[in-house]
């Protein structure tokens, strides 16, 4: 009779599992939901703009002219974390949702001055 214990344990452990994975998947797909219909956060401080009257990009500041785009270490992290949070059902798919909610921002080479990026 050991056997029939065992089995009935094995089928109700495998019928928890198959609505639990359900379950999960269902949370995940709201986690994405909710990250997807969250508005692009808006930066606190309007980023300076780029003196483009003379033709070419020149940083108000300092004057140089030579730039290099830059995303802050928080904006990294944001990515990856929430890259990782939905990863099991989407590889990826989160972390690209992410990326495109992020300005690019450029940085002055001269000075090291954050600009939103050139257009
Ligand atoms: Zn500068």
């Amino acid at each position: 009779m050991g056997w029939l214990i065992i089995g009935g344990t094995v089928i109700v452990v495998a019928v928890i599992a198959y609505f639990a994975r359900d379950q999960i998947a269902a949370d995940f797909v709201e986690i994405e939901k909710r990250e997807a219909s969250r508005p692009a956060p808006v930066p606190k401080k309007v980023a300076p703009v780029l003196d483009t009257s003379s033709g070419s990009p020149a940083c108000p500041k300092c004057g140089g002219v030579q730039f290099k785009a830059r995303r802050t270490v928080g904006q990294r992290f944001g990515i990856g974390a929430i890259g990782a949070l939905t990863l099991p059902v989407s590889a990826g798919a989160g972390a690209l949702v992410a990326a495109k909610g992020m300005k690019q921002r450029v940085q002055c080479v001269t000075c090291g001055r954050f600009y939103a990026r050139i257009t």
